[in-house]
C-alpha cells in the first residue's frame, strides 16, 4: 500500500510582499511646481500591497503568515504591530540595519483626487535568496500570494518556491513593471486589474481602449502561461478564466463608494483565504467580490 500524501495541517496562506506605512497629506490642492503648501491634516496607516493583503487574508479566517522586510527606525515597529493586530504571523518579517520602512506618501485633495509617491525602502532589500531560505514556511502553507512592491528576483523565487513545495502560487501583477515570462507559468490565479491586464498585453489602456471586453482580454492572458486569470473590474465586478471557460461575476451593490483605494487588496487577500479553505476559484472569486464591496464602504486602504 501506498503511504498517505503528506497534510498540511491547517489551511493558510503564505504572503511575500510589501510592508509600508501610508502617510496621508490633506492639502486644499495640489502644489505647484516649486510651490510649498501646508496640509491640513496629516494621518499615518498602515499600508503596502502585502501587508494589505495579509490582513484581508487573516480576516477571513484562514492561518496568515508573511515574508517582508522593514527598517530599523520607529515605523517598523509600528508597521509589525499592526500586522499582528491584523492577525498576521509576523516572524519571518525581518528588520533590515539602517534602512527606512518602505512608505507612501500620499496628497489627498477635498474632492477625492490623489497623488502617491513610494518610498521602497527595506521593501527593496527582499532578495531571492531571503526567500528561498524559507523552505519550512513553503512547507506548511496551502496557498502563496504576492504582488510587485518587492524586486521582481524576489517574487520569481516565491513562485519557484511554491512550486516546488506544491502551494498553488498567486500573483497580484502591480504596480505593473515587466516581469520574465516564465512567471506566468501557472500562476493559479494571475490577479490584474483593467490597467495592469493592457499593460501586461501591451494594449492601450482601458479608457482608451475601443474594441475587445474582458472576456476577450481574460482569454489572451491565459495564453500566457497561467492556469487561471482573475480581472477586477471595479464597480463592473470581475471577470475569471479557466480550463473550464471564461466566467463573470457582478460586484455587489455599494450605498456609499467611500473609498476605492485598497479594494483590489481586500479582493486578493479573501480570495486566497477561500482558496487555501479549499474551495473552487468560482467560489473564491464570489468571496473577493464581496470583500472588494465591503473595502470600498470604508475608509482608508486597510
Ligand atoms: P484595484 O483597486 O486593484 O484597481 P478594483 O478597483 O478592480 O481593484 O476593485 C477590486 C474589486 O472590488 C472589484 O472586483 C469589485 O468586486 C470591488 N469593487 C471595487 N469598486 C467597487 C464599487 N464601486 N462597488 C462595488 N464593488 C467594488
Amino acid at each position: 500500500m501506498s503511504s498517505p500524501a503528506p497534510r498540511r495541517p491547517t489551511a493558510s496562506v503564505l504572503v511575500v510582499g510589501s510592508i509600508n506605512e501610508d502617510v496621508v497629506l490633506e492639502v486644499p490642492r495640489f502644489p505647484q511646481p516649486g510651490e510649498t503648501l501646508p496640509s491640513t491634516r496629516v494621518t499615518r496607516n498602515p499600508g503596502g500591497k502585502g501587508a494589505n493583503q495579509a490582513v484581508a487574508a487573516a480576516r477571513a479566517g484562514v492561518e496568515v503568515q508573511m515574508i517582508g522586510r522593514v527598517g530599523d527606525d520607529p515605523a517598523g515597529g509600528r508597521m509589525v504591530d499592526a500586522l499582528r493586530a491584523g492577525g498576521v504571523g509576523a516572524c519571518l518579517v525581518e528588520v533590515v540595519p539602517e534602512t527606512p520602512t518602505g512608505a507612501a506618501y500620499i496628497t489627498l485633495t477635498p474632492d477625492g483626487e490623489n497623488t502617491i509617491v513610494i518610498d521602497s525602502g527595506a521593501n527593496g532589500c527582499l532578495s531571492r535568496e531571503d526567500v528561498l531560505q524559507q523552505r519550512e514556511a513553503f512547507a506548511g502553507a496551502t496557498v502563496m500570494l504576492a504582488q510587485l512592491e518587492v524586486p521582481v528576483d524576489a517574487v520569481t523565487a516565491a513562485v519557484d518556491s511554491a512550486r516546488t513545495a506544491g502551494l498553488r502560487p498567486a500573483v497580484t501583477l502591480s504596480p505593473p513593471q515587466r516581469v520574465p515570462l516564465g512567471l506566468l507559468d501557472g500562476l493559479d490565479p494571475l490577479l490584474v486589474n483593467e490597467h495592469e491586464a493592457a499593460f501586461l498585453l501591451g494594449d492601450p489602456g482601458p479608457e482608451e481602449k475601443r474594441t475587445g471586453d474582458a472576456e476577450q482580454t481574460a482569454e489572451r492572458l491565459l495564453q500566457l502561461g497561467p492556469r487561471s486569470v482573475v480581472i477586477t473590474l471595479g464597480a463592473a465586478g470581475a471577470v475569471y478564466a479557466d480550463l473550464h471557460g471564461v466566467f463573470r461575476v457582478p460586484a455587489h451593490r455599494v450605498e456609499a463608494v467611500l473609498d476605492t483605494t485598497g479594494a483590489g487588496d481586500a479582493f486578493a487577500g479573501a480570495l486566497a483565504a477561500d482558496l487555501a479553505l479549499g474551495e473552487d476559484l468560482a467560489h473564491a472569486v464570489g468571496v473577493g467580490v464581496r470583500a472588494g464591496a465591503d473595502a470600498v464602504g470604508r475608509p482608508g486602504a486597510r
